[in-house]
């Protein structure tokens, strides 16, 4: 279920506590948010006449007539109170972000939203990859967007990492492909979770590990590495070579 908003109207006194006392009179909206954050908006601009935000408390008492709204956050006090309320409803709202395809559940609108995706009716998440990017392209298998997501090379792959991890994918193409900058042995690939590396195969013997760079292999390096081409510049595998391009 989507969280409330609650919206509050009427011929309101707001009185702010804290630093100094202040009261304002009006016929003004409250907003509550899910997070409790209380904001008090009269007729004029964007801005709030008053407002708290994510207060460590709020209530809202109603008598059918007006209401009360009491928000407190360490020694400051947003009170809000209507003799007769116009309003007094609660939405549902969800997060917003930038539309990215469909859930094949429920077909709900599935968006992006702070470096997750996440469907807006029945909520679930998913996170990105470091540098992922959603496409128009859906997974053959289950109808979520597929992600774009550079290791070495672009791999499609489905948003839900259930159904096609990333690290098969890094593995299919580049387990074995380099050797150990330290010795002899091959270069593995590795994952831990939310991340896919390469470990030397001698590991506990060698200890090396090298984190896969969000880019394309574009060369190779003097040290017989890889170059990568990143959003950053060209880089070796090994951050830390010397023969690498700077
Ligand atoms: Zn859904
Ligand atoms: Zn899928
Ligand atoms: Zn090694
Ligand atoms: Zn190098």
């Amino acid at each position: 279920m989507p969280e409330r908003l609650r919206v509050l109207a009427g011929d309101c006194h707001v009185t702010e506590r804290g630093d100094r006392t202040r009261t304002h009179r009006g016929r003004v909206v409250v907003l509550v948010k899910p997070d409790n954050t209380t904001l008090v908006h009269d007729a004029d601009g964007y801005q709030p006449v008053a407002w708290l935000t994510r207060p460590d408390s709020v209530v809202v008492e109603g008598d059918g007539e007006g209401f009360t709204v009491t928000a407190r956050e360490g020694s400051r006090q947003l009170r809000i109170v209507a003799e007769e309320a116009t309003a007094a409803r609660g939405l549902p709202v969800t997060e917003a972000g930038i539309p990215v395809g469909t859930c094949p559940d429920d077909g709900g609108p599935i968006v992006r939203s702070r470096g997750d995706v996440v469907c807006l009716d029945c909520e679930t998440r998913w996170g990105l990859p470091a540098g992922a990017s959603v496409t128009d392209a859906t997974c053959g298998d289950c109808g979520l967007p597929k992600i774009r997501v550079e290791r070495g090379e672009p791999f499609h792959l489905c948003l839900d990492p259930a159904c096609d991890p990333l690290e098969a994918a890094v593995r299919d193409r580049f387990d074995r492909v380099w050797d150990c900058p330290d010795c002899e042995g091959d270069l593995t690939v590795e994952s831990a979770p939310g991340r896919v590396f390469l470990g030397c195969e001698h590991y506990p013997t060698c200890e090396t590990t090298l984190s896969i760079p969000n880019g394309v292999v574009v060369d190779d390096c003097d040290c017989g590495l890889p170059v990568f081409e990143t959003a950053t510049g060209r880089r070796c595998l090994d951050g830390t070579c010397e023969d690498g391009p700077r």
